[in-house]
C-alpha cells in the first residue's frame, strides 16, 4: 500500500508538519536528504504511521497518485535543488507543495516552469512556529487551484481552528500568492513586535514602571482590544528570571534584534509597488538601529539625552492612553498592510479575498488576535474597501484614540524615548486623512531644478513655469 502523502524535510517543521499530518490519520512518507536525521526522527516517535524512505526514488514510488508531496527544506536553493532531484521521478498532475518561506518571486517562477512540465506547484505559507506546524498552523496556499483542491481535505485537517469552528487554512490565489501573503504576515509581525516593544519602552523609561508591572499591565491588556498571541506572550515573558542572576530574563537579553528577511521583502515589494508602508518597514529598520549595538553604546557616551524631570503625573491615566495608542497604531499597520494586499493583488492578478486572510489569521500564526475578526467584518460590510480606515468601525475607533496618541508621542519625543513606529502611526493617519499636503512644494521644486512639469488645482494639463524667465 503506498503512503497518501509525502514529507520532504526532516527539521523541526517538517518533522512537526508530518506528526501532525499522521496524527489527522493519513499515512505519511518521510524523506531527508541526510538520511540520519530521518532514522532519528523515527526513532524518536515510535508508533507513528511515518514510514521512512531513504532514496528519492523509493520516497516518490510510496506515494499515492496524484502525489502530494510537502518540502520543508530551507528557502531559496535548497528548494531548487530538492525540486530537481524529484523532478524525474515525478508524473504529471502530481503537486508539489512548498511549504518554507519562499520568496514570493520564486514561487512565481517555480510555479511557471513545473506548469510546463505538467506538475502542479503550491507555494503555501505556515505560520505559527515549530508548536504551530505540530499543533494547527495557520496556512496559506497558493497555486494551481484543481490541485489545491487535492490537498484542501488534509489541510483542513491539520490547520489551527477558530473560535467558531473554522479551520485556519483557505485557497489564497494564484502561484505566489500564498506565499506572497505569509511574506506581508511576516512583516505586520515585525510592526506589531515593535510597536509592543516602544510601548514597554515608554511604561519602563518615561513611567519608570517595574518588569514585573509592565507584566501585569500587558497581561491587562490581553483582556481587551489588544487580545493576541504575541500580548500574551510579551506578558509572560515579562515574568520569567533569569537561572543565572535571578534578574528579569529581558534584563539579561542583548538589545540588538536579529532578522531571516521576510520584513525586509515586506518592504521592498511596497516600494516596488508604490504602497505606503511605514510602519512595518519602520520596524524593520528599528531592528537594523538596534543590531548597530556597539556604534549607539559609543554614540550615547558623547551624544546625551534631554533632561527630563521624573515623571510626575498620573500614571493610570497614561497607562490607558498608551494602550490606546497601542490599539491604534496596530489599526495603521494592518491599515497599510492590507493597502499592499489590494495593491499586489491588482498587479499580479491574484484576486485576493481580504476578509478571508484575515480570518485564517485568527489562530495558528504569529498575529492571531481578537482584533482580526474586525478587519473580516469590515470586508463583510465592504468587498472593496480601499482602506481600512474608512471602515465604520475603524474610522470610530482611531478618531477616538488618536488623542491618545498624540500624548503618547508627544511625551516620548520630550522625553527622549524613541517611538518609530508610534510617530509613524500618528503621521500616517495624519497625512491619510488630509485634503492637502505639501507635495505643492516638491513639484515646484523638481519643476525649478529638472523641468519636471506639474499639475494645477484649478486647469487641466500638464505646466512648466518659466523659473528662470525675465519677468518671473
Ligand atoms: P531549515 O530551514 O533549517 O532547513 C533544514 C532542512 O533543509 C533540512 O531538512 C535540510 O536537510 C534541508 N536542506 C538544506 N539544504 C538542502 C539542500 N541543499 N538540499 C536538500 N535539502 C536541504 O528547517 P526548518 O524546519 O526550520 O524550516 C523549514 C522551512 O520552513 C524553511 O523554509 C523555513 O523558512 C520555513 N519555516 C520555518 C519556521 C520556523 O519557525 N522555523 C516557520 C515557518 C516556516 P539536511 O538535514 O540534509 O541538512
Amino acid at each position: 500500500t503506498k503512503q497518501q502523502i509525502g514529507v520532504v524535510g526532516m527539521a523541526v517543521m517538517g518533522k512537526n508538519l508530518a506528526l501532525n499530518i499522521e496524527s489527522r490519520g493519513y499515512t505519511v512518507s518521510i524523506f531527508n536528504r541526510t538520511a540520519s536525521r530521518t532514522e532519528e526522527v523515527v526513532a524518536e516517535n515510535p508508533g507513528k504511521k511515518l514510514v521512512p524512505m531513504y532514496s528519492v526514488e523509493e520516497f516518490v514510488a510510496s506515494l499515492e497518485k496524484p502525489r502530494r508531496i510537502m518540502l520543508m527544506v530551507q528557502a531559496g536553493d535548497a528548494t531548487d535543488k530538492t525540486i530537481q532531484s524529484l523532478l524525474p521521478h515525478l508524473d504529471k498532475g502530481d503537486i508539489l507543495i512548498d511549504g518554507g518561506n519562499t520568496f514570493y518571486k520564486d514561487t512565481i517562477r517555480r510555479n511557471e516552469e513545473l506548469a510546463n512540465s505538467g506538475i502542479n506547484f503550491i507555494g503555501t505559507g505556515v505560520s505559527g512556529g515549530e508548536e504551530g506546524a505540530l499543533k494547527g498552523p495557520s496556512i496559506m496556499p497558493g497555486g494551481q487551484k484543481e490541485a489545491y483542491d487535492l490537498v484542501a481535505p488534509i489541510f483542513e485537517k491539520i490547520a489551527a481552528v477558530a473560535e467558531d469552528g473554522e479551520s485556519c487554512v483557505t485557497y489564497i490565489g494564484p502561484n505566489g500568492a500564498g506565499h506572497y501573503v505569509k511574506m506581508a504576515h511576516n512583516g505586520i509581525e515585525y510592526g506589531d513586535m515593535q510597536l509592543i516593544a516602544e510601548s514597554y519602552d515608554i511604561l519602563t523609561r518615561v513611567l519608570g514602571l517595574s518588569v514585573e508591572e509592565c507584566a501585569t499591565i500587558f497581561n491587562d491588556w490581553n483582556e481587551g482590544e489588544l487580545d493576541s498571541y504575541l500580548m500574551e506572550i510579551t506578558s509572560d515573558i515579562l515574568t520569567r528570571k533569569d537561572p543565572e542572576t535571578g534578574q528579569p530574563i529581558v534584563d539579561v537579553i542583548m538589545d540588538a534584534a536579529g532578522n531571516k528577511g521576510t520584513g525586509k521583502w515586506t518592504s521592498q515589494s511596497a516600494l516596488d509597488l508604490g504602497v505606503p508602508l511605514p510602519l512595518i518597514t519602520e520596524s524593520v529598520f528599528a531592528r537594523y538601529i538596534s543590531a548597530m549595538k556597539e556604534e549607539r553604546v559609543a554614540a550615547s557616551k558623547v551624544i546625551p539625552a534631554p533632561t527630563v524631570a521624573t515623571f510626575s503625573g498620573d500614571k493610570k491615566e497614561i497607562v490607558e492612553k498608551i494602550r490606546q495608542a497601542l490599539y491604534f497604531s496596530k489599526i495603521m499597520s494592518y491599515a497599510q498592510g492590507f493597502a499592499q494586499l489590494r495593491i499586489a493583488s491588482e498587479e499580479y492578478g491574484w484576486d485576493l479575498q481580504y476578509g478571508e486572510i484575515a480570518k485564517i489569521f485568527r489562530e495558528g500564526c504569529i498575529i492571531r488576535a481578537k482584533f482580526l475578526q474586525k478587519i473580516t467584518d469590515a470586508y463583510d460590510r465592504q468587498a472593496d474597501l480601499k482602506n481600512l480606515l474608512l471602515d465604520e468601525y475603524f474610522n470610530e475607533i482611531t478618531q477616538k484614540y488618536q488623542q491618545s496618541v498624540r500624548d503618547v508621542v508627544s511625551l516620548a519625543v520630550q522625553a527622549g524615548v524613541p517611538v518609530p513606529t508610534f510617530a509613524s502611526a500618528i503621521s500616517y493617519y495624519d497625512s491619510y486623512r488630509s485634503a492637502d499636503l505639501p507635495a505643492n512644494i516638491i513639484q515646484a521644486q523638481r519643476d525649478y531644478f529638472g523641468a519636471h512639469t506639474y499639475k494645477r488645482k484649478d486647469m487641466e494639463g500638464t505646466f512648466h513655469f518659466d523659473w528662470y524667465g525675465a519677468n518671473n
